[in-house]
């Protein structure tokens, strides 16, 4: 299932130039194309019939040879008023899993809560680090830029239809994109590069770009790559080890970009762009959380003169992974502070519903698999 074409082309993921071209060539004023990206972007239309300002012969057109929604909501699952995780299906009956996560009360008191959506760049993912649960089933396709648009005007329609409105209009209060659900963006690097001028761009939705984050595990060639692309959103690092010692006995990247190749493209990244990149970092018990892990961490983030956002683990059913303790996450965080690093450590949220990216995904699709009689699948979603 590696390329998914679908029957007809979609109409999210489309650029203003794009839709252009191909109304001009189809004999509909080029005019159109900006109302058509309004309608879409950001009067999030569900359906061609509420695009009232075209003409009923256009929108027949865009029926005839577009399609809207290139996915479906399946089910929302929330943690609290925390966490919510939506599944949506694709066209290919694949899932997607799209996070919305809302700052705590109290944590953004001058703001308001804050909304950040967490979407997903692939089914599934290739780089098999041995703590995710998005590459238990190894990877299946890469996600289009229009699927990739689709889950976020399907959050924010969530999100306005909770609220009581009717359809959802510019982002209905989402406040961050970050790539950081299922996949390894830079992996797809042109649909996502693609989702994220849309994001950004004015005809498309808006989002200021530094609202906008690229989490990769490291693929050091894509990093100096993506400090080409002209859109100044912001990147993260999955460091996770801080050493090769422990990156690779974790992260199988690892071995193919190892820290010598990665932090020179990290540096080279913030010397075009002058821009602080963030490393993630799991806490992981007994892996990667000892102090000299602490110390290591500290000189790579010094260096980069980087952010660093940890992590405690949110542990997944089947992996023997578990969180550090609190007195071990403090004791952690303090040599992090007596090294002057710059560092926030995550609230733990949601993990009450497969909140590690992944998880629902890959219990529904195992499910299916399950019905449709895969003696294997069927075994497996028993015990997820
Ligand atoms: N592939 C990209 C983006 C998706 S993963 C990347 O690896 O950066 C987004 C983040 O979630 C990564 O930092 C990843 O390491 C982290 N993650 C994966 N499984 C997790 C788990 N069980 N608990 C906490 N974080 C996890
Ligand atoms: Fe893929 Fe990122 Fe999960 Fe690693 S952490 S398996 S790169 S999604």
């Amino acid at each position: 299932m590696a390329v998914f074409k679908p029957e007809k082309a979609f109409l999210y993921g489309e650029s203003l130039e794009s839709l252009t071209a191909s109304l001009a060539e189809a004999g509909h004023p080029a005019f159109r194309a900006r109302q058509l990206c309004e309608w879409l972007y950001r009067k999030g239309a569900r359906e061609y019939a509420a695009m009232s300002s075209l003409p009923l012969a256009l929108r027949q057109w865009l029926e005839d040879n577009y399609t809207l929604q290139p996915a479906s909501f399946v089910l929302a699952k929330a943690a609290g008023d925390v966490t919510e995780k939506l599944l949506l299906e694709l066209g290919d009956g694949a899932y997607v899993e799209t996070v919305i996560l809302r700052a705590p009360e109290g944590d953004d008191a001058e703001e308001g809560a804050r909304q950040t959506l967490c979407v997903s760049s692939q089914v599934g993912c290739a780089y098999g680090c041995k703590f995710c649960a998005s590459g238990l089933d190894g990877w299946k396709r890469n996600l289009l830029a229009g699927e990739i648009i689709a889950q976020v005007m399907c959050a924010a329609a969530h999100i306005a239809q909770k609220r009581g409105g009717a359809q959802a209009r510019t982002l209905s209060g989402i406040d961050n994109i970050v790539f950081m659900g299922m996949g390894e963006p830079l992996a797809n690097f042109d649909n996502v590069v693609r989702a994220v001028e849309i994001l950004h761009a004015d005809w498309g939705l808006g989002l200021g770009a530094r609202r906008i984050t690229i989490s990769t595990s490291g693929l050091a060639p894509q990093i100096r790559r993506l400090a080409e692309v002209p859109v100044q959103f912001r990147l993260a690092v999955s460091l996770h080890g801080a050493t090769n010692q422990v990156r690779s006995a974790i992260m199988p990247v690892n071995n193919a970009y190892p820290l010598e190749e990665l932090l020179p493209a990290i540096k080279a990244f913030n010397e075009k762009r002058g821009r602080m990149v963030t490393l993630e970092y799991i806490l992981i018990e007994d892996v990667n959380d000892a102090l000299s892990h602490a110390a290591a961490l500290s000189d790579i983030a010094r260096d980069l003169h980087a952010h660093v956002n940890l992590i405690p683990y949110n542990p997944v059913p089947d992996l023997v992974w578990k969180r550090p303790n609190l007195r071990r996450q403090k004791a952690f965080c303090e040599v992090l502070s007596r090294a002057k690093t710059s560092f926030t450590i995550r609230r733990q949220k949601g993990d009450d519903i497969d909140a590690a990216c992944g998880q629902l995904r890959l219990r529904k699709q195992r499910e299916k698999e399950a019905l449709s009689g895969n003696g294997d699948a069927a075994q497996a979603a028993s015990k997820a």
